[in-house]
């Protein structure tokens, strides 16, 4: 049988199971193919930094197939729609009898992949799909009643229990192949229109480096976790969200390095490990809640009562806030390492999404797009799901009367303002108590240097969106 396996956001040679299937199935051919698609890219605000970072990657994926005998051809789509005629058109040129590929989840995707499966099928080809971007599959998670979880603890108690049924297993790299008469096509070092302008010597790509930054950091920093991740000044989180969302890397294999350096255990044993692997099942958990509810991948409200909310959608505000000068230290210094590094730590995550929500009554969406456009690990289902949790529209999001002060987040998170001088250089000559609240020494001499002022009161702001919140 000659086989086809379409890489999408698993591009890695090492524990891919549709990749392991495949060539497993091919006796007579192993091919790959990736689909580019400007207008997909476009439709789902991929930032030009990840457009970039997958590009980079591409071409050492394709390297490291070659060395396997497994071409990897590029296909070129204009749109969405033409993916199952393009794909038919290459797998009949090439005598392909079936195609492979990994679950997505997302509401396009799923669609696109239901139209390539009909299409193939009336052609007699076969088509096999794997959970692979999950640990367990969507549907063996579900509650006593038959419904799907929509609370995170208990959907984690169900996960823990499958995890420790299903063990966690890793599939080998596949061996080398029968060579075909079949060159592989060369990959575009840039695609029109996203401009890449984030340093790339800060995202090296390929498996080796994904394998090296995890390896580090279960070795070193992963017991402090608990203990460091929320303070941005810290290099105390991984940084493998980039590697995890174009599946540079694979979940197990985290787990699976986490268990390692924990006795092989899953839901006990140190307090940092523990703490990591919570991290990846709300990965998981966001995954579950846009294959389970399709009106979060539509830009809708998971609690629809919610859509009703009133926002100001003020464009001057936004602005504001995109640029960094809010007038509020630690919001300008996180949207300025998003901007410039195309990564924020999450402890900001949370901050400045809740700050454009309820602080300045902007539309999460705009926010959710915004974060989109920008980050390298850009990533549906864990910035929806991030977006409602601070907008208290989502799956167990915040209750909608918890409203992070932002001067009292900043002094607790970044208590020697270092994080903030990295970003706000103008506010570094500040002690360390006025760097969080420069807008209270406007009046003094010490304020003769140009930063904005607060954009808001937080007091006022605050008291505003509870008012909103409970008419809409
Ligand atoms: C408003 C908002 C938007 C977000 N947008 C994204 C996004 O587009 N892409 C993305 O990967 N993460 C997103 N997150 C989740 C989280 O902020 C990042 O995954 C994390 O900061 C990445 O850094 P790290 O790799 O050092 O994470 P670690 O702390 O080392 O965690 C390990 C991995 O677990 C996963 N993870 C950690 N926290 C979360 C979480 N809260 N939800 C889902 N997965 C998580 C990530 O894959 C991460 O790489 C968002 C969070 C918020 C609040």
């Amino acid at each position: 049988m000659r086989c086809l396996v379409w890489f999408r956001e698993d591009l890695r040679v090492n524990d891919n199971a549709a990749l392991y299937h495949a060539s497993k199935a091919a006796n007579n051919g192993l091919i790959a193919v990736y689909i580019i698609s400007a207008q997909v890219w476009r439709m789902h605000d991929i930032a030009a930094c990840r457009v970039d970072f997958i590009l980079r990657h591409l071409q050492i994926l394709s390297d490291e197939l070659r060395a396997l005998n497994i071409p990897l051809l590029i296909i070129h789509a204009d749109h969405i729609k033409q993916v199952p005629e393009l794909l038919l058109q290459l797998m009949q040129a090439h005598h392909v009898d079936a195609l492979y590929f990994n679950e997505q989840y997302e509401i396009d995707e799923m669609r696109r992949d239901g139209a390539v499966e009909n299409l193939l099928k009336l052609h007699r080809v076969k088509v096999f799909s794997y959970t692979d971007q999950l640990m367990v599959a969507p549907g063996e998670l579900l509650t006593m009643a038959g419904n799907y979880y929509t609370v995170f603890t208990p959907f984690k108690k169900a996960w823990l229990k499958a995890m420790v049924a299903n063990k966690v297993m890793l599939f080998p790299a596949p061996t080398k192949q029968i060579q075909l008469p079949i060159k592989g096509d060369g990959i575009p070092a840039k695609i029109a229109e996203f401009n890449n302008s984030i340093p790339i010597a800060l995202w090296p790509v390929g498996e080796k480096q994904a394998q090296d930054r995890l390896k580090k950091f279960t070795q070193t920093k992963i017991k402090y976790y608990a203990k460091q991740r929320d303070f941005p000044a810290i290099d105390g989180t991984s940084v493998l969200s980039p590697y995890l969302a174009a599946g540079i890397l694979s979940p197990r294999q985290c787990l699976k390095a986490a268990m390692e350096v924990n006795n092989q255990c899953l839901d006990k044993g140190d307090e940092g490990i523990i703490c990591w692997i919570n991290e990846l099942i709300w990965r998981e958990f966001y995954k579950y809640v846009l294959y389970a509810f399709p009106r979060v991948s539509m830009h809708r409200a998971f609690k629809i009562a919610t859509e009703n909310i009133h926002w100001d959608n003020d464009p001057t505000l936004f602005a504001a806030w995109c640029e960094g000068r809010t007038g509020y230290p630690i919001i300008d210094a996180a949207m300025r390492q998003l901007c410039q590094i195309g990564w924020m730590h999450n402890r900001l995550r949370m901050l400045t999404a809740m700050f454009l929500v309820k602080d300045l009554l902007i539309d999460w969406r705009w926010g959710e797009k915004f974060f989109m456009q920008h980050l390298i690990d850009g990533d549906l289902a864990a910035n929806n799901g991030g977006w409602q949790w601070a907008a208290s529209t989502g799956t167990d999001a915040v209750p909608y009367f918890r409203i992070f002060n932002p001067t009292a987040q900043s002094k607790k998170f970044d208590p020697n303002g270092n994080f903030i001088r990295h970003y706000c250089p103008e506010l570094a000559h500040l002690s360390h108590q006025l760097i969080h609240e420069p807008f209270e020494c406007a009046t003094k001499d010490i304020f003769s240097f140009a930063y904005p002022a607060a954009v808001v009161n937080h007091a006022k702001s605050r008291q505003r969106f509870l008012e909103v919140f409970k008419q809409g």
